[in-house]
């Protein structure tokens, strides 16, 4: 896969896209699914039962597009947000916003109102796409979001208020009005959709990922040598969509013509697993506490598991304990690795078919130029020499309204940095061995510690407080070191109730509370994390 220029031992791997228009991305979409069969399954939902034609997606998608625009005015430099589980109404929304080129941001259906509202305030959306039960979550907070049009929920009924619409209304037919995707010509610059990453340090950001990047993923996904491709292959997805890795592959598998059957992550273990069998899955991204769950769930051994061609595991260092184990039950020779971030995009490294390296996370991908730099001396690195890795790629465009921290991401040459420690070996597979970042992964999900340590110094026993991860079975748990004031009582139980007000579950204190006398602090004041964490290695002892 890799090519490597060995007098700069900068590894760069020539990009694929030139077969594919530089369009924006809701045209090549709408072109590509046009020519799909319209009677076959594009989503089914295990929940529901309910299947989506790639027929239906058309109709229906193009319909919600032009209703967004004749009804809810919705024109070029609006936003809109999208804040709701996993459905097949989900890509109607997304799709129809791709099409009029009209950037969405995606946020978690579990956000608290502390947490929509920040997210709210960063992308300042027209209209809001949710749920019905999170309506009234929206509304309480229309005082101080005003930039916020309607509400657009995901049932079929009205909810009696003039700025809130059902879905359905938005689906209403428009028979003598023909839609033609708007054109963006600027494509590395255009938005085409927004998602939340906790960067390497700080509070959660807002990522702005270009249309030329979702043509990355396309790109990628029909690669043979990446992915390959079978047209008549069939997805079982369970990851959220608001998940960098969930978006971009059932996005580009929506593209490639491929049935994406749709768990809900709150679904049944005995539900999951039977669809295994039930739809002949043969294909499944998921991260390695799902690849675990697979390896060791009793239900897998009374379900036929023989269609699963493909399984591959991002998010996260997938252990190799965890690989064996899944190899035992599942008729696949490895599970391939993919290796990114949400502020590149795209899977940077994938393991190649055919050839997987334990341990390794693969290969540099197509339209990608990395490079290992020393820590402390930022020398450029050669092989089998661990450093920071930087990646340039079409990646993001930056941070929402944060041009500091856009800057500080990436280098003078315009590489990201991505905060994982890793080196590649001779034969140019790319292994990650540390995190120079502060951000906590529970499940392969971030959990940004300046966000609970700012919630935590609200509580009026708190005078310190430092959050890090503690390894876990889940990846990493957090755990606040606590110092308190002088005189006031508090327990651990207290505390953890008390950050449980703010913030979805991800984010809770899995991992409990120690309290100290003092919080190691560097020169300039910033929380010595790497001495805290030390101290939770040594409680696994
Ligand atoms: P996210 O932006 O949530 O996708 O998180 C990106 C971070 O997840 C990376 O910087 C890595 O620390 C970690 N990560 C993602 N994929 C892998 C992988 N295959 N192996 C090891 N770490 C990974």
């Amino acid at each position: 896969l890799s090519s490597q220029n060995q007098h700069s031992k900068i590894i760069t791997v020539p990009a694929k896209t030139s077969e594919i228009p530089a369009e924006s991305a809701g045209k090549l979409f709408l072109d590509k699914i046009k020519t799909h069969n319209r009677d076959a399954v594009a989503l089914h939902e295990i929940k529901t039962g309910i299947s989506c034609t790639y027929g239906d997606l058309i109709t229906k998608s193009t319909n919600f597009a032009i209703n967004l625009q004749r009804t809810l005015g919705v024109v070029q430099n609006d936003n809109v947000a999208i804040f709701a589980e996993n459905s097949h109404k989900f890509w109607i929304a997304t799709l129809a916003c791709l099409y009029l080129a009209v950037p969405f941001h995606l946020l978690n259906p579990e956000f608290t109102i502390y947490e929509l509202k920040r997210y709210l305030m960063m992308s300042d959306p027209k209209v809001v796409i949710c749920q019905k039960q999170a309506v009234s979550n929206v509304q309480s907070l229309r005082n101080e979001c005003t930039f916020i049009k309607s509400i657009v929920h995901y049932s079929d009924d009205g909810v009696g208020d003039k700025d809130v619409v059902s879905f359905k209304d938005l689906l209403k037919e428009n028979p003598n009005v023909s839609f033609e995707p708007e054109k963006v010509t600027d494509i590395n610059d255009r938005v085409a959709y927004m998602i939340n990453s906790s960067g390497t340090s700080g509070l959660p950001k807002g990522v702005m990922i270009p249309h030329a990047t979702l043509r990355t993923n396309i790109s990628h996904y029909m690669d043979p040598n990446l992915c390959p491709y079978h047209s008549d292959n069939v997805l079982l997805h369970v990851l959220r969509f608001q998940h960098i890795l969930a978006f971009t592959i059932n996005f580009s598998a929506i593209y490639g013509g491929n049935k994406i059957v749709m768990a809900d992550p709150s679904s049944s273990p005995q539900k999951f697993i039977e669809s295994i069998e039930k739809h002949k899955i043969s294909q499944m991204f998921i991260v390695p506490i799902i690849v675990d769950y697979l390896a060791t769930h009793p239900l897998v051994d009374q379900y036929d598991m023989s269609s699963v061609k493909e399984i591959s595991s991002g998010g996260s260092l997938l252990p190799s304990a965890i690989h064996n184990k899944i190899l035992k039950k599942f008729r696949i020779k490895a599970v391939r690795q993919v290796y990114g971030t949400t502020e590149l995009g795209i899977a940077v490294f994938i393991s190649p078919p055919g050839s997987v390296v334990t341990e390794s996370c693969g290969k540099a991908t197509p339209g990608t130029s990395v490079k290992i730099i020393d820590i402390n001396t930022g020398e450029l690195l050669g092989s089998n020499q661990r450093g920071e890795i930087y990646v340039k790629a079409t990646s993001m465009k930056g941070y929402i309204k944060d041009p500091e921290n856009t800057r500080a991401a990436f280098d003078a040459d315009g590489f990201y940095r991505t905060g994982d420690v890793g080196y590649y070996d001779e034969d140019l597979n790319f292994y990650i061995v540390d995190r120079l970042t502060d951000i906590i992964k529970y499940e392969s999900r971030q959990v940004p510690p300046a966000e609970l340590e700012d919630i935590l110094l609200k509580h009026p026993a708190i005078k310190d407080v430092a959050v890090v991860g503690k390894p876990d079975r889940k990846g990493e748990v957090a755990v606040a070191f606590v110092i308190k004031k002088k005189g006031v009582e508090v327990g651990e139980k207290e505390i953890v109730e008390f950050v449980k007000n703010f913030v979805t579950e991800e984010k809770w204190l899995h991992g409990g509370v120690r309290f100290v006398e003092n919080i190691p602090r560097n020169q300039i004041g910033k929380i010595s994390r790497k001495d805290l964490r030390k101290l939770l290695k040594e409680e696994l002892k």
